[in-house]
Order: C-alpha cells, then structure tokens, then sequence
C-alpha cells in the first residue's frame, strides 16, 4: 500500500500505538508553548488525559465541539484560545472536534495537531463545514489542515461497535465516490483503492475483536486515505442524497452514509460499471452496490432508513429536495431513479436499480 509518513497535503502523518504519549515533542517541534486542548463533552476524559501528559505546554482545556461545527460555539472557543494567548491547538476527537480545530484555526491561524478517534478522515482535507442559523455552508481552505495527525489506535479501540462499523462505511464512501469523479487523478484513484482495501480486509477483524490494534491501525490507515482522497476530488450522488437527508431531515451523519452508500454506488454502476470495478474486486463480490450491501449487512450496520426514524412520506419530498440544484454525476439523476433508490434504503431492501 502507498502509506507515507508524510502526505501528500504536506501534513506530518504518523500511526502508531501510544502514539498520544509523543505529543509534547510534536509541540515542540511546532514551538509551542501553550497548546489549547479541543474535545466533545464524551470526551472529556481523553482530553483531560492528554492535558496531563503535555503537562505544562497546556494551557486550558475546551470540552464543547458539537456536530456540524456552529459558529457560536466556534466564537466562544476563539474568545478561551484568545484569553489564554494559546499558541496551538490540539484537538482529540471525531470530525466534530477536528472541525472545532479547523474552525478556529480559520480565524486565528493557529497551528493543529489532529488525533482522530473516529474514521470520519475530517483531519486529512482542508474542507470545513459550518452551521449557522440552520444553514451548513462548506468552504476549502489550505488553513485549516492540521499540521499534524497523530493515529493512535488505542484511541479509536474505545469507539462503540455500531459506531466503529458506521464511521467505516462514511470513510469508504469517501472512497468509492472518489473512484468516478470527475476531476479523477491516477494517484486518486490509488488512494481510493488503498483506503478501501484497508476497510474491507480491516474491519471485519476491528468486528470480531474491537481491540485488535493491528486491525485498528489498518482501518486507521484506511480513514487516512479516504479522507486525504475527500480533500482532493469533487463528490457526487451519494454525498449531495447524505447532505440532503442530514439536513432536512435530521437523520445522524455516519448512519445516513452507511445506509446510502450501497445504493448510490448501485445507481451510479449502471453508468460508469467500468470505474466501479474495483469495489467488487476488493469486496470480493458481485456487482458493486450489491457487494458493499452484502459487506455492511455482514458487519452488522444498520440497513434502513426507516430505522433512523425517517417516515416513508417523507420519501417523495426527500426526492423533490434531493433534485432541486442539479450537480454533476456520473449518471444522469432521474426523479424516477431516485425515488426508487431511497425507497429500498428507506425499507432497507438490497440495492436495485
Ligand atoms: P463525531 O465527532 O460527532 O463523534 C460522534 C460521537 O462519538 C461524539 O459524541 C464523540 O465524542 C464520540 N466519540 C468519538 N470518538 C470516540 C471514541 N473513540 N470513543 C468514544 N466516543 C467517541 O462524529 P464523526 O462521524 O467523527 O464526525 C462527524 C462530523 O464530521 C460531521 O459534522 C461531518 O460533517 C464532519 N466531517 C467533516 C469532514 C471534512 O472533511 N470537513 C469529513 C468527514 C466528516
């Protein structure tokens, strides 16, 4: 596989058991003195372990990252970063954390050292999204990449089993959209590759043993270059249908992609069956919506949309949205096709076309 030490963002990229604990020389090495340390309030307690170990280079400590990073929280965090004249910003978490880090770093400049504890990849693109009043808005900009990743696998050896298995399939989605976009390059399509591989031979491991750190480290590897490949090509149908459920419906992030991902590739293998190819090869299965089907339902994901709580009533208004701004796919987007896509992830039906 084509795993570095360095990216190829520029970012100092390490894996490594324990890694956490080599914290105060990366520090050092960006000369800082006094690092803000960024969590979620279920994270407190890492984040309080790392503040230990960095000892007196952390000056304080901001425990309330939300999803969707919405700016009031990202003012307040700025404010602390400010009254405490921090001079880096450690963020320990999913990629609700990271883009507390990536917010603030946006407005202060301030170097980051990202230690993901998801496979979300939000640490390896320089793409932020934001909330305010309601509105998410995506903007990409070279500032917000951490300067550092620190992949610990202990650390993500502590994510709950659904959640393991769902923030996987996100970070595969990364990939598999990756495979036929547009703006495509060779060493995109190899990272793509290399990041589901690590997936499909990883996670049923990371499954059957969540502590298996070997298999950690594999997955780790994997969200890694999933997410390094989101930073680097446009998405398509499956990001844009996520994006539309998500917000419109308030259905939770990574379950909205595990569920969507199967079908989407279905649809869009019709069209491109060619550039999907690997996804079979790599899934060791049929066609490709089908074999990432077949691989979710086997990891134990959830299947339906309707088990999230969305309301088949919904559908015809989840597809009216879903088409409103057009965007470029593979695969032209009927209304037709659509309907007929949510309606088997909604019941939780193997992927048709
Ligand atoms: P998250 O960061 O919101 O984490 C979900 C929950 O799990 C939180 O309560 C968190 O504290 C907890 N958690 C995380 N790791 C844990 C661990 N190891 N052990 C126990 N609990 C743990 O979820 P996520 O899926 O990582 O991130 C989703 C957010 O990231 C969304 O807002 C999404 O839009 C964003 N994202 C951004 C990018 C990007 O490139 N900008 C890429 C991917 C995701």
């Amino acid at each position: 596989m084509a795993f570095g030490i360095t990216s190829i963002n520029g970012q100092k990229v390490r894996f490594g058991v324990g890694l956490r604990n080599d914290i105060c020389s990366e520090l050092s090495e960006l000369g800082s003195e006094k690092a803000l340390v960024l969590s979620t309030p279920q994270q407190v307690d890492m984040a309080m372990e790392l503040a230990t170990a960095i000892g007196d280079r952390a000056s304080g400590l901001f425990t309330r990252a939300t999803m969707h990073t919405p700016v009031d929280v990202t003012e307040e965090a700025v404010e602390h970063a400010l009254s405490i004249q921090a001079d880096s910003l450690v963020s320990i978490g999913g990629g609700s954390t990271i883009g507390l880090g990536k917010a603030i770093a946006l407005r202060t400049g301030l170097p980051q050292i990202a230690i993901p504890t998801t496979y979300a990849g939000s640490e390896a693109t320089p793409i932020l999204g934001q909330t305010e009043g309601g509105v998410k808005t995506t903007l990409t900009d070279a500032k917000v990449l951490p300067r550092v990743i620190l992949y610990d696998p202990e650390l993500v050896a502590s994510l709950p089993p659904a959640m393991t298995v769902t923030s996987a399939l996100n970070a595969m989605a990364h990939a598999a959209e990756a495979l036929y976009a547009k703006d495509r390059t060779d060493q995109t399509t190899e990272l793509a590759v290399d990041g589901l591989k690590a997936f499909a031979e990883g996670l049923p491991n990371v499954v059957e043993n969540p502590g298996d750190l070997t298999a950690r480290e594999e997955t780790q590897r994997g969200a890694w270059a999933c997410g390094t490949v989101l930073g680097q090509v446009g998405m398509a149908l499956h990001h844009k249908l996520c994006h539309t459920l998500g917000g419109s419906f308030n259905l939770p992030h990574a379950e909205t992609h595990a569920i969507v991902l199967p079908h989407a590739i279905a649809y869009n293998a019709v069209g491109v069956p060619e550039l999907l190819t690997p996804v079979s090869e790599i899934l060791d299965g049929g066609e490709p919506g089908q074999a990432l089907w077949d691989f979710a339902k086997k990891m134990g994901a959830p299947m339906a949309l309707k088990d999230l709580g969305m309301s088949e009533a919904d559908l015809d208004r989840a597809t009216e949205i879903a088409l409103r701004n057009p965007y470029w796919n593979p695969r032209p987007i009927t209304a037709d096709g659509l309907r007929a896509l949510l309606q088997n992830a909604w019941a939780g039906n193997a992927p048709g076309i």
